[in-house]
């Protein structure tokens, strides 16, 4: 943790957290940022060094100077005891489960999941003789009907993937802990800037770094960040793994995060600004973002968030295929393509189907997400309204 020099205790903010955490100029002859570190062999001096393993790094797939000026940014934001950087958003998730898991236990997700993190649970977990079932998103304390003796691990994700619910992560983290289990957050869509799971009782939290941290679509990454008693479990799976990931894309995430506070004011500015707008045109039926008071779980969004992420969802009156091509097809600006946390907008028309096996999605029309970029945001209205009226007269 970063201390300031005066004494009094005081924490800094976590602008300031973002660009002096993680970075330590008189270890790199004074240049201001940590470099990209390669190396696989750490050499050591003597066989009593090599005994006693005194070498800051031991191996290099054990983490090195980058991967750690990532780590600790991410350990203090979320108030973790310690964070791994893994290659990608999902292995962060499906590490995250594997520290938890073992043959004959049971998971209890979310069924607004990521749909990868469901597709790991449903394949990958059943193989090796984990039960993995699915929860309704806004099932709160009712989680305890459905936690057995062997659950060992819930899995949240708040807001979810695609449909935007927020979850009572304090209430899930209760019910957990009641039954022996632990409580996994993935907490890509706030940021650590706007949500920390673990001050609400979780036990691990991930981020998608591909998304917001990195926050130009050049790089992939995850992270995982623990209490001190999830820990053990977390670092063990990943070191039995092998999952190591470079210097080159941890540089790029410690990049992006430097400008992260920054960027997440402007896409929450933006985002909101333009889900406001759709609320009010003829073709929108719903649109489903937390911050808006008309969404169902406003309420707990403002009990537990500080602030909302870039990406929503909006429904348009039921139309054919036809119409949906109209809309996506001659976007000028937004661009249709997965991920998201880019500078540039994206738009993705979404068929739910068996993503949801608990509450199968059921509102009439066309369901779109978009991630709102950092154009300017008439410009973005102006494309999204073009859209519309394509949408129209295409029916
Ligand atoms: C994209 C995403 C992931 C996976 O991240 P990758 O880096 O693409 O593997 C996990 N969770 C959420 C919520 C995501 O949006």
């Amino acid at each position: 943790m970063i201390e300031n020099d005066r004494g009094n205790n005081a924490p800094f903010s976590v602008e300031t957290v973002l660009t002096h955490q993680g970075r330590v100029p008189d270890d790199q002859f004074g240049f201001v940022n940590t470099p990209v570190y390669r190396g696989s062999t750490v050499l050591f001096k003597t066989l009593d060094d090599l005994e006693a393993q005194r070498q800051r790094f031991l191996y290099g797939r054990a983490g090195n100077p980058t991967t750690e000026s990532v780590e600790a940014v991410i350990t203090e934001l979320e108030g973790a005891y310690r964070t791994r950087l893994v290659p990608s958003g999902l292995a962060a998730v499906t590490v995250a489960l594997l520290g938890c898991l073992k043959a004959g236990d049971d998971v209890l997700l979310t069924d607004s999941a990521y749909e990868p993190t469901r597709a790991f649970a449903d394949g990958f977990l059943q193989q090796m003789g984990v039960t993995a079932r699915y929860y309704d998103p806004r099932i709160g304390a009712g989680l305890a009907d459905l936690m057995r003796p062997n659950t060992r691990a819930v899995l949240a994700e708040s807001p979810g993937s695609l449909t935007f619910e927020v979850q009572d992560i304090p209430a899930l983290a209760k019910v957990a802990h009641a039954g022996g289990a632990r409580l996994i957050v993935d907490n890509s869509w706030a940021s650590p800037l706007y949500h920390q799971p673990l001050k609400l009782g979780a036990d691990i939290v991930v981020h998608a770094a591909t998304k917001m941290f990195v926050g130009h679509s050049d790089a992939f990454a995850g992270t995982i960040s623990t209490t001190e008693e999830s820990w053990r479990g977390v670092e063990s799976a990943r070191r039995l793994l092998g999952f190591f990931t470079s210097g080159d894309e941890a540089f790029l995430v410690a990049r992006g995060l430097r400008t992260l506070a920054i960027r997440m004011k402007e896409h929450q500015a933006r985002a909101l600004d333009i889900a406001s707008w759709l609320e009010q045109q003829p073709e929108v039926t719903s649109v489903l973002h937390p911050a808006l008071p008309s969404h169902p779980d406003h309420a707990l969004f403002k009990r537990d968030f500080t602030g909302s992420g870039s990406l929503f969802a909006f429904v348009l009156a039921p139309a054919p295929r036809a119409s949906v091509a109209a809309f996506v097809d001659k976007l000028q600006l937004f661009s249709m393509g997965y991920s998201w946390g880019g500078y540039e907008s994206l738009c993705l028309p979404v068929v739910l189907g068996k993503n949801r096996t608990v509450r199968p999605w059921s509102a009439p029309g066309n369901l779109f997400r978009v991630h709102i970029g950092l154009e300017g945001v008439d410009d973005l209205k102006a494309d999204l309204g073009a859209a519309m009226e394509r949408y129209a007269r295409a029916r």
